[in-house]
């Protein structure tokens, strides 16, 4: 299978991110101090007057959320897409708190549902990358 699509983009700060998917794993970034939840990467908030803002790592999370927002693509924004129409586009609220956008696949796009449980599943793509992508639990 040739990969016609747009590639995420790296940088050092987000590498880790990336790995952990190759190995099929979702990882977000959190505070040690304090165990609170980050995405995309960031400072931890309850440590301001802190030096450092805190003490934060790349951690292995639940890969489990519900359908926070979504919609449904009619017409692919990029030509790679054109077979795929239509897909859904989803902010996916995890059980760790962050917001994370993904599509969900593994249903039809008429059953996606605000609030529906889904959970993580990696797409490998290329050898460098598998995509996080969600789909229902159950
Ligand atoms: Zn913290």
């Amino acid at each position: 299978m040739t990969w016609n699509k747009p590639l995420p983009n790296v940088d050092e700060d987000i590498a880790p991110f990336w790995e952990a998917c190759k190995r099929h794993e979702f990882a977000l970034f959190r505070c040690k101090s304090c165990g609170a939840w980050y995405w995309p990467a960031a400072f931890c908030r309850n440590h301001k007057n802190e030096p450092f803002y805190g003490n934060m790592e790349w951690a292995k999370a639940s890969g489990r959320g519900r359908v926070f927002a979504f919609n449904i693509h009619y017409r692919p924004f990029h030509t790679g897409f054109k077979d795929d129409v239509p897909y859904v586009y989803a902010l996916i609220e995890l059980d760790e708190g962050p917001i994370f956008s993904s599509n969900i696949i593994g249903c039809k796009p008429q059953e996606v549902k605000i609030g529906m449980p889904v959970e993580v599943v990696f797409e490998d793509i290329s050898e460098k990358f598998s995509l996080p992508k969600f789909r229902p639990i159950g």
